[in-house]
């Protein structure tokens, strides 16, 4: 039997130029071996062999390219990173255990010891403790800034600021951050802009082409979009992911073929959650202001979210996840919060979010619990305080299921 013809084998791959978003999240990145697959192959393997002990040296040596260690380099995971990379728009994307490790990777990699960063106050509460508890013990200082008064920005820059660090819409208020605006800020000074784009994904939101420098990933939440896996991903320039690798592969914050092979599949499909997403989720803010129990909805696409007009600037939707307050009527805020919640029967009580199944949480008890009270008073995160993060159920079942929560205030 004559051998398969290879004899055109960019056939079998992919260049992005001049694809739009949704096409690159099909397309983009895909390591197609000679054996032709259609689907994206999954590169389950610690390490790679080697034909003779100099082809082995020379891989080593830098000389020739190849595989060494899925710690350094694995095909499935520079698929994923190659797909995320080219969806935002930036020249290099490193993936990482999980959202965590990426913005650890991150800081470690970029800063040293004696140097500073400016960070909104209104970013996810492990990354305030990381900053705050751990990356200062590296002797990197952290200031906290109202991520909405650019003179704060302005103000906290010191000569030694090397990174701007914000995150938007933020959780679970779901405030928007000029990032044009800062990354102005962050131009004026030597601080790299960096943007955590969780919540929207680069299908409603590119940060690096508004000016930030680099975004990062918890593709924990919408890449993935099924709550299968832990994962992360950073984006940015070829010069500064180089190091971001460098430290990645040295330190072993890297992620597993598995996970990134979830991650690529779930990027197929991600345009299309995210337009579903953010329609229901509209639909469902504006229904929950029309509730008697309801005293105030957090979204950036209602017309009185006091910056739908930034957020219309940025975003091209408003994503999955609403919050909002319920009524006490015997003013036990945390007991109404709790009685709401308690009385839905189809959504998840969960503190994840970015799923396909809708979700409920109580931040103040939960993603919020750690912080106190007074803190919690000053990030505007009160105790009658409910997150939905809107799956994609039938949106009449979703309502019905939250007309039980607000039937119990
Ligand atoms: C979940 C989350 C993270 C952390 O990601 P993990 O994958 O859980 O480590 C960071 N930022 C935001 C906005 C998140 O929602």
């Amino acid at each position: 039997m004559a051998k398969k013809e290879f004899d055109r084998p960019e056939r079998l791959q992919f260049t992005d130029a001049g694809y739009a978003t949704d096409t690159l999240a099909v397309r983009a990145g895909q390591h197609r071996s000679e054996e032709g697959e259609h689907s994206d192959a999954i590169y389950p393997t610690s390490s790679f062999v080697y034909t003779s002990a100099a082809e082995a040296a020379a891989t080593f040596g830098g000389d020739i390219e190849g595989n060494i260690y899925s710690r350094f380099t694995n095909p499935t995971v520079q698929a994923f990173e190659r797909r995320i990379a080219s969806m935002e728009g930036g020249e290099r994307a490193i993936a990482t255990s999980s959202g965590m490790a990426a913005i650890l990777s991150l800081v470690l990699s970029l800063m040293k010891h004696g140097e500073h960063l400016v960070c909104s106050r209104s970013v996810f509460g492990s990354t305030v403790s990381l900053f705050d508890k751990y990356i200062s013990r590296a002797g990197i200082e952290t200031t906290f800034v109202d991520p909405n008064d650019l003179d704060a920005w302005r103000a906290a820059v010191r000569p030694e600021t090397r990174m701007f660090f914000m995150e938007t819409p933020s959780n679970p208020l779901a405030e928007v951050t000029d990032i044009r605006a800062v990354s102005e800020i962050a131009k004026e000074s030597t601080a790299k802009l960096v943007v955590d784009n969780c919540f929207l994904t680069p299908a409603l939101q590119k940060p690096l082409l508004l000016g930030a420098d680099i975004v990062m990933h918890s593709a924990t939440k919408y890449l993935d979009g099924q709550g299968r896996a832990i994962g992360g991903v950073v984006v940015g320039c070829d010069a500064d992911m180089e190091e971001v690798f460098g430290f990645v592969r040295t330190a072993g914050t890297c992620l597993s073929p598995f996970n990134a092979w979830v991650f690529q599949k779930g990027l197929e499909t991600m345009p299309l959650r995210m337009r579903a997403h953010s329609a229901a989720a509209l639909e469902l803010a504006q229904w929950l202001e029309q509730q008697p129990q309801v005293e105030r909805v957090y979204y950036s696409g209602l017309d009185s979210h006091p910056q739908h007009e930034l957020a219309t600037s940025q975003q091209s939707a408003f994503g999955g996840v609403l919050s909002f307050e319920a009524k006490a009527s015997d003013g036990d805020l945390r007991a109404a919060a709790w009685r709401l919640i308690d009385a839905t029967q189809m959504i998840s009580i969960t503190g994840n979010l970015g799923d396909v199944k809708t979700t409920i949480t109580h931040p103040a008890t939960t993603t919020h619990g750690r912080m106190s009270a007074e803190a919690r008073a000053a990030a505007g995160i009160r105790d009658n305080l409910v997150r939905v993060s809107v799956g994609l159920e039938d949106l009449d079942d979703i309502k019905a299921d939250l007309q039980l929560g607000l039937n119990a205030l």
